[in-house]
């Protein structure tokens, strides 16, 4: 399901999002060992760091309302970040733990369905689990698929990372969960869930679902997460068909509490490819961070564009932040594009990619350790060095430290993925027109 990952961020909500209580149960940020969380005290500074900058570029007169109700509930949702970037921050890896999926979207860029024949073994996924402990920085571990619940032993899985340390975020449609499922969640160290939810008009969610009951199921859902005091993020995706859709589906995410927001856009990958021509254009990626940065200024929740990393120096130039001294300091707190660069999406199979929307497979973690993969593997190098690696419009650009061009959409319409992003609004007129 396309819509996974949470994003950055820090202090506030002791009654609600950081202990659900039933029945005796009594979970809270203690839970993990604080080091995962608070260490070194660095991290959380630059999280400070980067949402005061991210305030201060927006003018974002609801943040303390954001500070008050959502910024102690992300602390463990934002585990191990060191600033914000795409697909939530670096650096998390988020894995696909199932293919199986009890809706068909037309978007999902895994296109999921039925389980595939390779997937792991409860022992060969434990074992995985172990591996990823073995890179430092990761802290917070994303479930996604397909749909996480559909496999049999998910909370044997997240009570295993829990175990080992790992602090747990579940990326969802929503239909499977009601209150008792989601307080199971909150027992086994989900601390975030992503529900996706890609219009506030039911009949065009049901139709992006296939499903007549996606809309009302997913809404069940969030609300039961909610309780369960998980915290809460909506994850829609643009396209064609629900455009004009976000500025409700904005007021929608707020209203139910969310405290993050993830504005995906439709990347031509999996089944998503079948409908390439519902991509937005350039000029409707620019309508739309235009559009989210607007909006930002006068709602709670956090709304963070995916696959459009132009968002970050369109913030800095809107604002006429562009000097060398706040470029400076934007690259320490904006990452842009995070495929590979703290960010690693594993494949129901083993397979690890850059990136869900980034088909390219660096290794599999059946054949290969996967610290050796994250360390060695040539993708993942040429991704990290992207200030040398970058071609055509995004090898040139000054912003390339803290916006890359989204690799995704590169690969899709160049199969370069390290080409430019056909879709920046940023750039001067020289770019190759495979992209409206
Ligand atoms: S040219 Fe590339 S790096 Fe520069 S702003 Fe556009 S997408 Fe980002
Ligand atoms: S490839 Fe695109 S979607 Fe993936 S992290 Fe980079 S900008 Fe985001």
């Amino acid at each position: 399901m396309p819509g996974i990952h949470p994003s950055p961020i820090v202090l506030g909500d002791w009654w609600r999002g950081v202990g659900g209580s039933r029945g005796g149960i009594n979970v809270s940020i203690l839970d993990w060992p604080l080091k995962s969380i608070f260490w070194p005290p660095s991290l959380v500074a630059r999280q400070l760091g980067s949402v005061l900058l991210f305030k201060h570029l927006l003018g974002w007169k609801r943040f303390p309302r954001w500070l008050f109700t959502h910024s102690l509930s992300s602390l463990p949702v934002a585990a191990g970040a060191v600033g914000m970037g795409c697909i939530g921050f670096p650096a998390h890896p988020a894995w696909e733990v199932t293919s199986a999926c009890n809706l068909r979207c037309i978007h999902c860029h895994a296109s999921s369905s039925t389980p595939s024949k390779d997937e792991f073994t409860t022992d060969e996924a434990k074992r995985f689990i172990d591996s990823l402990r073995e890179v430092q920085e990761f802290r917070m571990l994303v479930y996604t698929g397909g749909e996480p619940l559909m496999r049999h032993d998910i909370f044997e899985l997240l009570n295993h990372s829990k175990s080992v340390g790992f602090t747990n975020v579940i990326a969802t449609n929503g239909t499977l969960i009601d209150e008792e499922v989601a307080f199971r969640l909150r027992e086994a160290g989900v601390v975030g869930a992503a529900v996706s939810l890609d219009s506030p008009r039911p009949e065009a969610h049901n139709f992006i679902r296939k499903n007549n009951n996606a809309y009302a199921l997913a809404l069940r859902g969030m609300d039961a997460l909610r309780k369960a005091g998980i915290l809460l993020q909506v994850n829609a995706t643009a396209m064609e068909y629900n455009f004009d859709d976000f500025d409700e589906l904005l007021t929608l995410a707020d209203k139910y509490g969310s405290g993050i927001m993830l504005a995906y856009q439709l990347v031509p990958v999996g089944r998503g490819s079948g409908i390439r021509g519902a991509t937005l254009s350039k000029e409707q990626n620019k309508r739309l961070l235009e559009f989210l940065a607007r909006r930002q200024i006068g709602i709670s929740t956090i709304v963070e564009p995916v696959a459009a990393p132009q968002y970050w120096p369109y913030l800095m130039k809107n604002k006429g932040k562009v000097g060398g001294s706040w470029l400076s300091l934007a690259k320490e707190v904006f990452h842009g594009c995070a495929a590979g660069r703290g960010f690693v999406y594993i494949k129901a199979n083993g397979e690890v990619w850059p990136c869900p929307f980034v088909d390219i497979v660096a290794g599999n973690v059946k054949e290969r350790p996967f610290i050796k993969i994250w360390e060695e593997s040539e993708v993942f190098i040429n991704l990290r060095e992207r200030e040398h690696t970058l071609k055509g419009g995004c090898g040139r650009c000054d912003f390339r430290s803290i916006c890359g061009g989204c690799r995704g959409k590169a690969k899709a319409y160049y199969g370069d993925y390290l080409e430019e992003d056909p879709s920046c609004f940023l750039r001067d007129g020289d770019e190759k027109e495979v992209y409206v």
